[in-house]
């Protein structure tokens, strides 16, 4: 971006002061990350207070701060903008710089996929638009706004990861960010701690649509019941469904999966073979719903067909590793029941390997049934296909109980010792091993594949 001190005033409703004309190209809540040019937006949170860093930012090029109002003793002599909240004044100025923006918008929700679409949208769009999207999971009131005001004035498209815990948290996202198109992956069981129920998690889900004008167009996972029930009481809504089910606008008739990546067959919106370099089912359907935006915004079938092929996901997610002979996936990323039941089936359905395993780790904040939750996936657990299994964590215990009998001699629980399932791996494991990796972020099993490397 390209704003005076004077403009960025003008939004936040404030003085600008003697330094008006200066000119601030960026905006940073870390000093540590600061670029030239930023503007330094200072938070005064419990731990820490920001506004300790202002001069700091200053020597590393800031071009403008921010300074709450009640803070004492302001640096003279440097060009500040007080402000009531820092957060607030964040938002604002994403606000007023999103209406000020040419490019398209798209907004990513669900429970499940929401970086991996972002990905494999962003990379399938990015050989015929310049596209800019979230960096990594900034997917909250004060990520997506951020990255808003990352986003570079000729900037064609714009893809957004929206996240959520609560309700009214994705409309207030999604009236900020005005998407032209948005994308709900799935509904799964994450935040019922707070939200209650599946159907409270699909209502806050379909938020999305709050920030759509009338030609806003949602694309969503139509297997889902709750979301075709929100669709049909919502008929002045544009929508496209995506998924397995018939019936569904753009729906999978057939996956075959390689070790390079998943060729499938589609057919409604789009028809024909297609291929993305992404293992699993479910990734295939998030590329159904990056392929109907990406057909919504005029591309062609070929183009689409093109795109995909050289699709990139971030780091951890059903992300293939070789160490020496055996092959691991490393899907650490995070976890919750749905996508742990969805890596569980894909390990089990693949002919990739024959010695196939499963590595879990503590499913995280799943509230009262947590204990229901980690029991549950012993029903998905098929002893035929898994020839071994690793749990890690305090809660996997709830699992072992369930799946050990099954797996007499071929199962190994710890509380928090990586070093022993790296061992056990060393043990027991060959060329034709095939180690699926997940788990909550918190648990960050991601180390047994780097202690295994050392
Ligand atoms: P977060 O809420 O942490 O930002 P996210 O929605 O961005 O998560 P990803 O990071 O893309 O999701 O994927 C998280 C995990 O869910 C990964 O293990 C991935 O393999 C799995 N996953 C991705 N898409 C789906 C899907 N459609 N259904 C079920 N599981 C999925
Ligand atoms: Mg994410």
């Amino acid at each position: 971006m390209r704003k005076s001190i004077q403009d960025i005033a003008n939004w936040l409703n404030i003085e600008a002061g003697e330094h008006g004309e200066k000119i601030v190209t960026g905006v940073s809540i870390d000093t540590r990350t600061i670029k030239e040019g930023d503007l330094f937006i200072p938070f005064r949170g419990e731990k820490t207070n920001g506004h300790k860093y202002v001069l700091q930012a200053f020597e590393k090029g800031a071009s403008c701060s921010l300074w709450l109002k009640d803070e004492p003793n302001p640096p003279k002599d440097v060009p500040l903008l007080f402000v009531e909240d820092s957060g607030l004044a964040l938002q604002q100025m994403a606000r007023m710089y999103r209406n000020e923006l040419k490019a398209k918008f798209i907004g990513i929700t669900g429970s499940n996929g929401k970086t991996s679409s972002k990905d494999i949208l962003a990379s399938l769009l990015s050989p015929f638009y310049k596209v800019q999207k979230t960096i990594g999971n900034f997917n909250n009131e004060l990520g997506l706004p951020l990255t808003i005001l990352s986003l570079d004035e000729d900037t064609e498209i714009a893809v957004l990861e929206m996240g959520m815990s609560g309700f009214g948290e994705i409309e207030f996202l999604s009236t900020l960010a005005k998407p032209h198109y948005a994308v709900i992956t799935n509904i799964g069981e994450a935040h019922m701690q707070d939200l209650g129920s599946r159907e409270g998690i699909a209502k806050a889900k379909f938020e999305i649509i709050k920030g759509f004008d009338s030609e806003g167009v949602l694309c969503y996972d139509g297997d889902e019941p709750l979301l075709r029930a929100l669709i049909e009481i919502t008929p002045q809504l544009r929508s496209k469904s995506f998924g397995f089910q018939q019936g569904n606008d753009l729906m999978i008739r057939e996956i075959e999966t390689t070790e390079k990546g998943s060729r499938f067959i589609v057919d409604g919106e789009l028809n024909g073979e297609f291929f993305i370099p992404i293992l699993g089912k479910h990734q295939v359907k998030n590329a159904l719903g990056a392929m109907l935006v990406a057909k919504s915004l005029g591309m062609s079938d070929e183009q689409i067909r093109k795109g995909l092929e050289q699709v990139s996901l971030t780091d951890m997610r059903m992300q293939l590793v070789p160490v020496g002979d055996v092959l691991f996936i490393n899907d650490a990323y995070n976890a919750a029941p749905t996508s742990m039941k969805a890596a569980i089936e894909f390990l089990q359905s693949t002919s990739m390997r024959k010695d196939k395993w499963l590595v879990l780790g503590d499913m995280l904040e799943l509230g009262d049934k947590e204990q229901q939750f980690h029991e549950e996936l012993a029903r998905y657990i098929d002893e035929n296909r898994i020839s071994r299994i690793c749990l890690f964590g305090p809660r996997m215990e709830w699992l072992y109980h369930k799946i050990a009998p099954r797996f007499s001699g071929r199962i190994l629980h710890t509380k928090d010792d990586y070093g022993k399932i790296v061992d056990y791996i060393k043990q027991h494991a060959d060329k034709d091993s095939l180690i699926l990796i997940k788990g909550s972020r918190g648990m960050k099993l991601e180390t047994i594949i780097n202690t295994f490397n050392k």
